[in-house]
């Protein structure tokens, strides 16, 4: 696999592993090698590199909002990844890493098409935009009347916010419907939501396979009574 790598990587990419082809004039991934690394000097071909994250199990989700600017109200949506989803960290120092816990993308840069598609077919204002708040483009929610570009810190980490999910009732104030295939992007992690099992409509049936999930986890129930506290009371009634 050829690479573009600029002179100032050079050593870089030779410390990971890539070798200089003299005749060719050209630095390569030698066969044997895993190529994730070197995925930012991979030529033209971004679409074909690894996802950040992937999760099999994930659920477009909305909830509503109101905008900062214009203050009309409407259906953000995010993309809420079940646990066991993965992240996986191309970089030095990172490797594949399977999460125990429910998470929202955030700061998404990279989409993958299909899950990008099923978005717009539930809020066609969800596009890329450039966040003036964190100098960067990513996909981001607009506001359907004057196409403000609503943050993602707004979205989930300020108690306002759509997706701020701390106690049950932000739950129910969500919809989720399951994505038909697998989630993948290039994302941030917002992690910490054990409710998010809540939301109506996690853990239904995949619209397009018909195959369930798996039963939703039970409510917490309150401790089961102690059959021999139960029978010494009785006892205690009785004399
Ligand atoms: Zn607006």
């Amino acid at each position: 696999m050829d690479l573009k790598v600029p002179f100032s990587d050079k050593d870089e990419a030779k410390r990971l592993g890539a070798r200089w082809n003299p005749q060719r004039r050209v630095w390569y991934v030698p066969p044997g090698v895993d190529p994730r690394p070197f995925a930012r000097w991979r030529s033209g071909q971004a679409t074909d590199q690894p996802y950040r994250i992937m999760s099999r199990e994930a659920y477009l989700v909305t909830a509503a909002e109101q905008c900062w600017r214009c203050k009309q109200g409407f259906q953000a949506i995010a993309f809420l990844m079940s646990p066991g989803f993965i992240l996986d960290e191309p970089t030095e120092g990172g490797g594949r890493e399977r999460l125990a816990d429910w998470g929202f993308a955030e700061y998404i840069t990279r989409l993958s098409p299909e899950a990008a598609r099923f978005a717009q077919g539930v809020q066609p204002a969800y596009r890329q935009g450039y966040s003036r708040t964190t100098e960067s483009r990513y996909w981001a929610n607009h506001c359907p009347s004057c196409s403000a570009l609503q943050g993602d810190f707004h979205l989930y980490s300020e108690p306002d916010g759509a997706f701020w999910l701390a106690e049950p009732e932000d739950a129910a104030r969500m919809q989720a419907r399951p994505l038909p295939g697998d989630f993948r992007a290039d994302a941030d992690i917002a992690l910490g939501h054990g409710d998010a099992w809540r939301i109506p409509g996690v853990r239904a049936t995949r619209p397009s396979s018909g195959r369930p999930f798996g039963p939703p986890p039970s409510p917490r129930s309150p401790p089961s009574p102690n059959p021999i506290l139960g029978w010494l009371r009785s006892l205690g009634r009785g004399s």
